[in-house]
């Protein structure tokens, strides 16, 4: 059976090709960055941390990849992606091997998300894999699950993927594909 990751992967890149925009919220250690580089033309990478944008940076050198990293929060979408997108998927918590205190946020987690939702073409997908071990996890879990919930079921599938019997809160992925053009009204 597949994992999460897996999963999340494979869901992404049936909407991925050579004229594909992508998005990688968070950058972290750049494996997600290059598995998007290697499948679009495009792609932006957030991070609020420097670290996560040298240990990328090194990545996609060694593949002879290239992205637009993007040193800010990826609340900030907006600011820096102007057409739409074909591709996004977040890893939510804390980067492992460097400052843990530095974690996602409900608040900002789901901004980024509306924003994304909104510029999301028509076909498009996002997926989100959701770590909630750590403290402040559990908040951000529900503020999301709460909010992709309430989508118009006419807009947008939203579908999880959970192991159901693994012990220590393994990660689980949420997944969504645009069905039809959504006001960004309906979405906040
Ligand atoms: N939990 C995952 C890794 C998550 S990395 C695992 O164990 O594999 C999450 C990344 O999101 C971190 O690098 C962190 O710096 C980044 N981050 C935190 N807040 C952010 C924000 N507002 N915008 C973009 N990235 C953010």
């Amino acid at each position: 059976m597949k994992k999460p990751l897996e999963m999340a992967h494979d869901f992404l890149a049936e909407v991925l090709s050579p004229t594909a925009v992508a998005v990688d919220a968070t950058m972290g250690q750049g494996f997600d960055t290059v598995f998007l580089a290697k499948r679009s033309v495009c792609v932006y990478a957030f991070d609020v941390q420097e670290q996560a944008l040298l240990w990328t940076r090194e990545r996609l050198a060694e593949e002879g990849l290239t992205a637009e990293l993007i040193h800010a929060g990826h609340e900030r979408l907006d600011d820096y992606v102007n057409g739409s997108i074909d591709a996004a998927i977040f890893n939510l918590g804390y980067l492992p091997k460097a400052d843990k205190s530095v974690i996602t946020q409900p608040k900002t987690t789901i901004l980024a998300l509306q924003k994304l939702l909104h510029q999301l073409k028509v076909g498009g997908r996002v997926s989100l894999m959701v770590y909630y071990g750590h403290e402040g996890g559990q908040a951000e879990k529900e503020a999301l699950q709460a909010f992709v919930s309430q989508l118009s079921q006419k807009e947008f599938a939203v579908m999880i993927y959970q192991a159901l019997n693994q012990v220590n809160q393994p990660p689980f992925l949420i997944m969504i594909e645009k069905l039809k053009e959504s006001k960004l009204s309906n979405l906040v």
